[in-house]
Order: C-alpha cells, then structure tokens, then sequence
C-alpha cells in the first residue's frame, strides 16, 4: 500500500488514466475549508471541487441528512416512488421560484437534459418543423463532457477529435446583444448561457446584458437557459448568479453544489410549461432523484433557504476583491469578482495558471487555472475572513 505522496501519484500514473494533470498533493482527510494530505500537511481549499463543495467538506448538516438516509433506503429507481423525492423537489421549485424539478446527476446531464427539453419545447409548443430546432449558446462556454455538449465548445482541447459533431447550435460572442439578437431565426428554440463564465475565467458580461437577454428572448419566443450548475446556490452572493440582475430564466440548470460535496445532484428547474413537455418514457435516468441524492439535495436547499450563506458569500467576497484590487498592477493584470468568486489574471511573462497553482499550492493553498495565466478562487463559502487573509498573503508571496 503507497504511503507517501510520490508512491501515491506513481500510482495513480500507472493506474488512471491521463484525462487529468492534478497538482501533486494526496488529499486524505478534509474539514471545513481545509483539507489534509497524506503526509500530514495541511491545505486552505480555494477551489471547493470547482464550487461542488460550496458548503464546506463534510458540512456536519450534510453529512447528517446522508448518514440518517443510509440507514434507511438508498435506491428505488423511479420505477417507484420513494418518500424523499416529493419533498426535496418542492423545495428546490420553492427556492427557484419555478414549478417543477427534473433531478438528474451529474452536470453534463442536466445540460443534456435542458438541451431536449428545449427542442421537444421549440416543437410541441413553439411549431418548429421537427428536426430544424437551433440553440444559441456563447463563445467561450464551458457546460460539460458529452459528445453533444463539446460539439458547441470552442476550447479545442475540449472538443476536437469527438466528431462526427452534434448539428444545431450557433455560437455568439459572450455579452453581445447585437450578435445574439441577429443569430436568433424562427427555428431557434433557446438561448443557452452561463451568467457568469466558469471555466472561462470567471468572465462577467457587461452590466444589463443578463436582463437584455432575458427582454430579447421573451420577445422572440426563446427559452432562455441559464447555466447555473457552477455560479449557482450561492457562490456570487445570491443564490443564483441571474438574482445578481433580477433575472429570472425559464431553465435553470443546477449541478454541483446541489448535492453537497457528497454525491452527485443536478437539476433542471423550470415551469410546467416547459418541463410538461416530457411524458412518461422520453427522458429518465435510474439514479436521478435517488432517495439519497434527494436528501442531500434537500438539505441543501434548506441551507440555502435561510439566505445565510448567500450574506456570508457578499460579505467576504467584498473582503476577498479588496485584497485582490490591491495587487492589480503588482504582478496581476486584472480580477473579476462576484460573491467568493474570483477570476485573477497574473500577468502572463510573470507565470502561467498552472506555475501560480504550483507555487500556491508551496504555500499551502489550494486553486487550479483555468486558461492562460488566470487562476481561479472559489473558496468553500464556509471560509472566514481571518482564512481569506491566509489565501491573500499566499497569493503575495507567490507573485513576488
Ligand atoms: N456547466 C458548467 C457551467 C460547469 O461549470 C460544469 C462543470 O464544470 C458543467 C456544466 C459540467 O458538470 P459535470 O462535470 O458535473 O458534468
């Protein structure tokens, strides 16, 4: 049995395959906002599982609702009902304002899922001769791993030999009206976004631009869907990243975060008008909805219901974007930041996202690039402020 860091990643060299470059840590144990390798070193988490851990690793709240599950009933499939699928989404559709909840697992199937229902949607409901349906989604998107869903990303790394590709959407530049209302034709069915770019680099698009969307596609007749399955449940301060424009989209497509760092959750949320279109047997999964996942879920919506994480994501958000204004022009070019959510782009002849994380991860911070020179923070929202000054001072030694 490996013991030390450097068994453990020749193992997992062997063993894994290369989809992935982690940093070279073994993270063995984790509380809070900190997580423990297996040598006994200890590490702030500013990635938070790419905000899947919004609530802290093993939140005791979380941690709880799953044990009380596991002693009672796991799996049914939705051949049958089980007793925790009602509450959990009535309490979701609650918290998003919306009628009703279709659960799914992972991200990319929740994306997946909005995808169709926003074709059979154009269809049904709008007349769209079958088979024409188009979507409009942004350059620079990032919404998961399926072949469908990289045949619209413009990261090749990401999409290319995955041919033959998914026909059927049009990309437009991220935050322009004018593109996007011109791309728009009588066949397209949805306009698909993230509010806020993700793996992008936590790219802001310009202010009013959300609610411009939302006014364009009502006129026209387009699903707007929001992918909020990384800004959503809390990170910017809001429960949604669309609040922070009073924005309410017709799919809300939630991930993540949703099931608590513990297993895998997501969901798309909309009104009956919308997810009515799906009948018995045209679109399912056996885990989606599972009682655990669904006690999970459920908890967490309840934690989200109080607002107090929402408070606590704008009140050390602000505290985290001062720090970081400080060092814009002291060897960072810019930083973008909504809640606990932080874009930081250093300056490029300085060092590479990837050099940064390295170089945090010596001082004992925990952060992943995303492209180029721009790392991304996003700290369990869980973090105080005195563990806001730690990443800050990591981040200063680091560029000097
Ligand atoms: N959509 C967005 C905005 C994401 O950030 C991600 C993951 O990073 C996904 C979709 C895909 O989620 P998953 O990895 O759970 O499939």
């Amino acid at each position: 049995t490996p013991r030390t860091t450097s068994e453990h990643v020749s193992l997992a060299e062997q063993w894994v395959a290369r989809n992935y470059s982690p940093l070279e840590v073994v993270i063995a144990h984790a509380e809070g906002a900190w997580v423990t390798d297996v040598e006994g070193r200890r590490y702030l988490d500013a990635l938070a599982g790419y905000s899947a851990l919004n609530f802290g690793h093993l939140n005791p709240t979380l941690v709880a609702a799953a044990r009380a599950q596991l002693d009672r009933l796991t799996l049914t499939s939705r051949a049958f009902h089980s007793d925790r699928l009602g509450p959990f989404c009535r309490d979701l559709a609650t918290l998003a304002g919306k009628d009703l909840v279709l659960p799914m697992n992972t991200g990319a199937e929740a994306v997946e899922t909005a995808i169709k229902v926003s074709r059979r949607w154009g269809y049904e409901v709008k007349g769209v001769p079958d088979g024409r349906a188009r979507i409009v989604v942004m350059a620079g998107n990032f919404h998961g791993r399926t072949t469908t869903i990289v045949s619209f990303s413009d990261d090749p790394i990401a999409h290319d030999h995955y041919g033959p590709y998914t026909p059927g959407f049009d990309t437009v530049p991220f935050g322009d009206l004018e593109a996007l209302e011109a791309a728009i034709t009588d066949e397209t069915v949805a306009v698909l976004l993230e509010p806020i770019q993700g793996e992008g680099g936590v790219i802001i698009p310009p202010d009013g631009w959300l609610r411009e969307v939302r006014e364009l596609t009502r006129r026209r007749g387009v699903l707007m869907v929001a992918d909020e399955i990384q800004s959503g449940l809390g990170r910017t301060g809001t429960t949604f990243a669309c609040d922070l424009e009073g924005v309410v989209p017709d799919i809300y497509v939630l991930g993540k975060a949703l099931g608590g760092g513990i297993v895998p959750v997501s969901a798309v949320v909309a009104n009956r008008d919308v997810l009515g279109v799906f009948t018995p047997g045209s679109h399912g999964s056996t885990f989606g909805g599972n009682p655990l996942a669904a006690a999970i879920g459920q908890a967490v919506v309840e934690l989200l219901s109080t607002g107090e994480f929402q408070a606590r994501a704008r009140r050390l958000g602000a505290v985290l974007e001062s720090g970081l204004r400080e060092l814009v022009g002291h060897g960072v070019e810019a930083v973008r930041c909504r809640g606990l959510w932080a874009g930081v782009d250093i300056r490029p002849d300085l060092m590479t996202g990837h050099e940064a994380s390295h170089r945090l991860l010596e001082q004992g911070v925990l952060v992943k690039d995303t492209h180029g020179s721009t790392i991304r923070i996003a700290p369990p929202l869980v973090v105080t402020e005195v563990e806001i000054g730690i990443l800050l001072d990591a981040l200063r030694a680091v560029l000097h």
